[in-house]
């Protein structure tokens, strides 16, 4: 199997090969496609797996394909939307998925605007980023709901959700943060699961999120 197989578009094939990735990982052969079908995903993948590459470089194509609402093309009338959302447990983590959507599109025509945002820093820097919005943003949950509260985001066209490493966003407590955002998320949306285990409050909300999903157990 190639990325060029699984449907990769030639823009991100192309820094792909920059970044020495030859041959997908097995939860990437699996993610991909059906990312890029529009489908629901349910899969179980640990650290190490690939799985940032898994969900990233779809989400890139759908956005470049105009396939996620709102365009990328924005003004100053389209607010502070949201067009992926990705919820992370922590902030090493928020920030290293935000680095991986920006490397894997540094050769896309147009560029995303990729941010992540996180606690433990102020917040102010990352109301000034959110200003007009952003195609893709990784958040934790806690840090999400502050900026949600004083208006800095709306995430009512949210076209995207992915939960990464679901089962620690609830074992480090974030099961109201999370119940909260997820409110705010329009009904009509694609939404992805990662997770390394299953215990059964991440069933609980798999049952409760995801629609039909394509499920891969490696
Ligand atoms: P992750 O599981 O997403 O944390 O990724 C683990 C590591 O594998 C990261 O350093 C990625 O850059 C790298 N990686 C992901 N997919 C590939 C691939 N197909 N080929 C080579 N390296 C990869």
């Amino acid at each position: 199997a190639s990325f060029a197989g699984l449907g990769i578009m030639p823009q991100l094939l192309s820094r792909l090969t920059e970044l020495g990735y030859q041959t997908p990982t097995q939860v990437q052969s699996a993610t991909i496609p059906a990312v890029l079908a529009g489908r629901d995903v349910l899969a179980g993948a640990n650290t190490g797996s690939g799985k940032t590459a898994a969900f990233a470089l779809p989400i890139l194509q759908r956005l470049a394909e105009h396939a996620l609402k709102p365009p990328l093309k924005r003004d100053a009338k389209s607010g502070n939307l949201v067009s992926c959302l990705v919820l992370v447990p922590t902030r090493e983590l928020a920030q290293q998925v935000g680095q991986s959507f920006q490397s894997y599109a540094e050769r896309m025509d147009i560029r995303p605007k990729v941010i992540s945002v996180f606690g433990g820093v102020s917040a102010n820097s990352q109301m000034l980023a959110l200003r007009g919005g952003a195609d893709v943003l990784v958040a934790t949950p806690g840090r999400l709901l502050d900026l949600l509260s004083s208006n800095a985001i709306k995430l009512n066209k949210v076209a995207c959700l992915v939960l990464d490493e679901a089962d620690r966003m609830l074992s480090l407590g974030f099961t109201e943060e999370l119940a909260e955002v997820l409110k705010s998320l329009p009904k009509q949306k694609q939404t992805l699961m990662f997770s390394a285990t299953f215990p059964e409050e991440v069933r609980e909300l798999t049952a409760e999120l995801l629609d039909a999903p394509v499920d891969i157990q490696l």
